[in-house]
């Protein structure tokens, strides 16, 4: 779901456009970040969901019981967005934190059922997770949805923003340009994604 994550983000764009994109894609991906971290310390672990099919796209059930628990992505979107409010204010901080949880969300609806409630899985709560990455097809289907619909709102939000008087044409240039990209590099990473690459 990574391309997703990110095509959420460019799509962020359009109802915040001062936030800067690089802090929307990071905040997007945020639980994941920290999931590295977990991950290299042996807390939080991946293991495939069937043996026979050990790699591949949304192959993996994640026991990301800390950062990925629904308090857990909670806590953690409220402490980013805390700290982004020291730079982008107190609506910039909020958005930030939607941002950061809309990953647990969009999470919730890919993975087999790997996600808890409370952090570590206390009290044994059931674990949750819709499963659509046992329809590899559909969900890819959702995350491309993600990236176009994302990138069609961030160029709209980056052509809208103040430009030189007189440099309409080299401006519009320049916001294709780099939605442009956006969208390409976004593509790739769904592609590579979906291929196991
Ligand atoms: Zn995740």
């Amino acid at each position: 779901m990574i391309a997703g994550h990110y095509g959420l983000a460019a799509g962020v764009k359009n109802w915040a456009p001062r936030l800067p994109l690089w802090a929307l894609m990071l905040s997007t991906f945020f639980l994941d970040v920290v999931f590295i971290f977990m991950y290299v310390a042996g807390i939080e672990y991946i293991t495939p969901a069937d043996p026979a099919h050990p790699s591949g796209y949304g192959s993996g059930l994640i026991h990301a019981y800390y950062t990925h628990s629904l308090v857990g992505a909670l806590a953690i979107a409220a402490l980013v967005g805390w700290v982004a409010s020291r730079w982008w204010g107190r609506r910039g901080g909020i958005v930030i934190a939607a941002v950061v949880f809309s990953h647990w969300i969009l999470d919730l609806v890919v993975h087999r059922p790997d996600l808890p409630i409370l952090p570590g899985n206390a009290g044994n709560l059931p674990l949750l997770g819709f499963g659509l990455w046992e329809t590899p097809i559909l969900s890819a289907a959702i995350e491309l949805a993600l990236v176009l619909g994302g990138a069609w709102l961030y160029y709209r939000s980056a052509l809208r923003l103040p430009s030189p008087p007189n440099a309409s044409a080299s401006h519009r240039r320049n916001v294709l340009a780099a939605s442009g990209v956006t969208t390409a590099l976004l593509l790739l990473l769904l592609a590579s994604d979906v291929l196991g690459l």
